[in-house]
């Protein structure tokens, strides 16, 4: 579960985050939606641990990880990061990869890698190498790499934006059957108004730093709090 209470963070003097709230359970997915620039991954950053806010509160599963004086470092949450380049590591195996993150016997690893691999649906390309796998699967990769330490929050960035067209529905469909099978608190964030549409539980409307609406999807598509919001829905196909 993850909780953060008015998120703060200005740049320069200019506000790009201003009074964020929110709360995603366990097996919920919210999507963080909203234009560019609008302050989405300064927010996403925060919570991972890679930016520090300027005033703010963050929980994960009841536990402060970023509270006045407390700022846990990325690697002391348990927090798993998915981004729009997949940052695979190049010179390590799909299963190095897959296994970078994790703690414990070398068994216990294998069969964790094994599993994730398997659930991606990469079984058999643990020996293969970054470069020698399409877009599509390299996504995959790197959403078992992020899942496989079991993170209570998951975080997301575009990770489907650098994806062929036509593939992207359905790879869209896959990980959030995964998400929902290994039961992470998720915030996704997309500039996509279908995206968000088709994958959230929870939307989470942003404009210049604060967020202006939140809902079901049912929601907050057919009742749009102001014109923008109207017309930000009304670009989809
Ligand atoms: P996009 O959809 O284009 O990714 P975004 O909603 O993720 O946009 P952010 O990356 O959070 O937007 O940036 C919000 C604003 O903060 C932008 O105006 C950006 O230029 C500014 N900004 C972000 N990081 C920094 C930084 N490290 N230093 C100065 N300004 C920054
Ligand atoms: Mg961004």
């Amino acid at each position: 579960r993850l909780k953060v209470e008015h998120l703060t963070r200005a740049f320069g003097g200019s506000p790009v985050v201003e009074d964020v709230s929110l709360e995603v359970a366990a097996g919920q997915v919210a999507c963080l939606l909203g234009p560019s620039g609008c302050g989405k991954s300064t927010t996403l950053r925060m919570i991972a641990g890679v930016e520090q806010p300027d005033s703010g509160r963050i929980w994960f599963d009841g536990q402060p990880v970023s509270d006045g004086g407390l700022f846990l470092p990325p690697e002391a949450r348990s927090v798993g990061l998915m981004f729009q380049d997949f940052a695979l590591f190049p010179h390590l195996t799909v299963a190095q990869n897959v296994a970078f993150g994790l703690r414990g016997g070398r068994e216990e690893k294998d069969r964790r890698v094994a599993e994730l691999l398997e659930r991606v649906n990469l079984a058999g390309y643990g020996r293969k190498h970054p470069h020698q796998l399409s877009g599509g699967e390299q996504q995959r990769v790197a959403l078992a790499r992020a899942l496989a330490p079991r993170p209570k929050v998951m975080l997301m960035d575009e990770p489907f934006s650098g994806l062929d067209n036509r593939l992207r529905d359905g790879i869209r469909d896959t990980t959030l059957e995964i998400l929902k099978e290994e039961g992470a608190a998720v915030l996704l964030v997309t500039h996509e108004p279908d995206e968000a549409l088709r994958m959230a539980d929870e939307i989470l409307l942003m404009r210049a730093g604060r967020i202006v609406q939140r809902g079901s999807p049912y929601n907050v598509y057919n009742a749009p709090v102001d014109r923008a919001a109207a017309a930000f829905f009304s670009d989809i196909n």
